[in-house]
């Protein structure tokens, strides 16, 4: 292939046309000592060089061809064509170079230190995770950010302030209102959270204690996020049959609380409430025209994954924790009153109407059910698959010791329609499994080459810079992350490359153990910590914190 002329060479050679003058004579010398100092073979500009890469900058813009160069962790140069010298020169020639991907919700704090490749996260391009989402986040902050900085991690790293932990430090697991005092210790936890490098405040207000919050208490703590420039994520109250409401609040603790606002993993849960992301977009667009900074984030899947008992259960019966729990199923007219929630849930909301659409993600107490779904759990327990029968088997697992479950319940329309959105982003709501262990949700292997592959590739949903930018200079900028997520000189050098035509998930529902395919390299930090095939002995990965 042709390479274009070097023009700094022909700069080098200038001064010397003009040796009378003193000056540019003492330059000549600064320049020949700085050589002499620093021979070209042995320390070359760039330590690494990717060649005739398909750049997606991240910004949306159409790829153009070009060389990225990097030095330290550092992208220091773009242009069409780099000469080098580099310690390393790889030709990426028909793939794309693009930013890693960042992921605003994941649920990576535990699997991080069982696995801290991150292998799955890492083979589908993501270099960055986000934890504490749904409420949920270690308090305080700091002790978790100390143990993840010792730790040699692949991947960069940051959290939320969970608003559901803080209230559950401060006033337990209980359906009340919170005294002025204890509304003043919350406070100063997220406070604490945010001094300490959060990224703002989540909410998890579908979950126990979540639930238990007034909008006034949520809006109270998220002034102070946003007085530290964070913003409020949330796992809305309810994303089935009180979606509508649902968005109206998030927009309302986002223009209340004067803080950006951000709906996680937005879906529309159960057949009956299927197409309402149409208001719920119309809701948004509305609050955006209005000044409102409302965004989105999705994984693209028609499966959620929680809890057996979350999902299944009424909050009401999940008040005050376990023990409360297990004291309501075991007195008959209570155990009536949740059998009855749970019948109405399976058939109208998570369920789909059929206990086939549960499947068993994880169970500490027998491994052996991951995989199988609640009509089959209710078959082995010597009952007909009835939307009765199955309700009882979900409140005897909850006895048991609860499991994780997977369900199916959302529509492609939806999904489809929310991907499209320009204020929607991706993110995995994921985790790190074991590989092998265990039945996970196949959004922690497939998230970000699925879209690619179903959403870009085969469906023409989105285009492919449409869908980078919402993995990467999206999130980045939601996050403030001001130096990740595009690909410019003066950036740090996080990069995905991939074949467009190649890139897929793997991960089935039935098969979820499988990393994703067509990514050749991912760089974190300027170093390679993938690459054809395998993860690399570089543990580059930073904790990230809000500045
Ligand atoms: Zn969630």
């Amino acid at each position: 292939m042709a390479r274009i002329h070097n023009p700094n060479r022909g700069r080098r050679r200038r001064p010397v046309l003009a040796l009378h003058s003193l000056r540019v004579l003492a330059i000549a010398g600064i320049l020949l000592i700085a050589l002499a100092e620093a021979p070209v073979a042995q320390n070359p500009p760039y330590d690494l060089l990717l060649r005739n890469g398909r750049i997606i900058d991240g910004s949306g813009s159409p790829w153009y061809r070009g060389d990225v160069a990097l030095k330290g962790d550092t992208i220091v140069r773009i242009a069409p064509s780099i000469e080098g010298p580099a310690t390393r020169v790889i030709d990426v020639a028909g793939q794309v170079i693009s930013p890693g991907f960042i992921d605003i919700h994941t649920h990576a704090r535990r699997g991080i230190f069982v696995v801290p490749t991150a292998d799955n996260y890492v083979r589908q391009g993501v270099t960055t995770l986000i934890e504490g989402p749904d409420g949920g986040s270690p308090v305080p902050l700091k002790p978790f950010l100390a143990r993840l900085e010792a730790l040699p991690r692949s991947v960069n790293m940051g959290s939320f302030i969970g608003q559901g932990s803080v209230r559950s430090a401060v006033i337990g697991e209980v359906n009340r209102q919170a005294t002025s005092d204890e509304l003043d210790k919350m406070r100063a936890l997220v406070e604490q959270g945010m001094k300490d490098g959060a990224f703002g405040l989540s909410t998890g207000l579908f979950y126990v204690p979540g639930t238990f919050t007034p909008t006034a208490e949520v809006i109270e703590l998220a002034r102070v996020a946003g007085r530290f420039g964070g913003i409020h994520i949330s796992h809305m109250r309810d994303e089935a049959s009180g979606v509508i409401d649902s968005v109206k609040e998030t927009i309302a603790i986002g223009e209340q609380g004067g803080l950006p606002t951000q709906v996680t993993h937005h879906k529309i849960i159960g057949p009956a409430n299927w197409g309402r992301s149409v208001d719920t977009l119309r809701l948004i667009d509305e609050a955006r025209m209005r000044g409102v900074d409302a965004t989105i984030d999705q994984y693209p899947y028609t499966a959620s994954s929680t809890s057996i008992q979350a999902a299944l259960l009424p909050a009401w019966a999940q008040e005050g924790g376990r023990d409360a729990t297990l004291k309501r199923l075991k007195d008959p007219a209570t155990r009536a009153k949740i059998k009855t929630e749970s019948v109405r849930i399976i058939r109208n909301e998570r369920g789909g109407g059929d206990p086939k659409n549960i499947v068993i993600a994880s169970c500490g107490w027998d491994p052996s059910l991951a995989g199988k779904n609640l009509a089959e759990v209710t078959r082995i327990r010597k009952m007909e698959p009835t939307v009765e029968n199955a309700a009882e088997t979900a409140l005897w697992i909850v006895e048991q010791g609860g499991c994780s479950g997977i369900f199916h319940a959302i529509n492609e329309a939806d999904l489809e329609r929310i991907l499209r959105h320009p204020a929607t982003m991706i993110g995995s709501d994921g985790e790190i499994p074991v590989f092998g262990k265990d039945h996970p949700h196949p959004r922690s292997y497939g998230t970000f080459a699925r879209v690619l592959a179903v959403y870009v590739r085969e469906r023409k949903t989105i285009t492919l810079e449409e869908a980078v930018r919402k993995m990467s200079s999206f999130p980045a900028a939601r996050l403030g992350l001001l130096d990740r997520g595009v690909l410019r000189p003066g950036m740090k050098a996080d990069l995905a490359v991939f074949d467009p035509a190649r890139v897929r998930d793997a991960a089935t529902f039935e098969q979820p153990h499988q990393y994703a395919e067509g990514y050749s390299f991912v760089v974190v930090n300027g170093q390679v910590v993938f690459e054809r095939g395998a993860m690399t002995a570089a543990r580059p990965g930073k904790v990230l914190v809000k500045r």
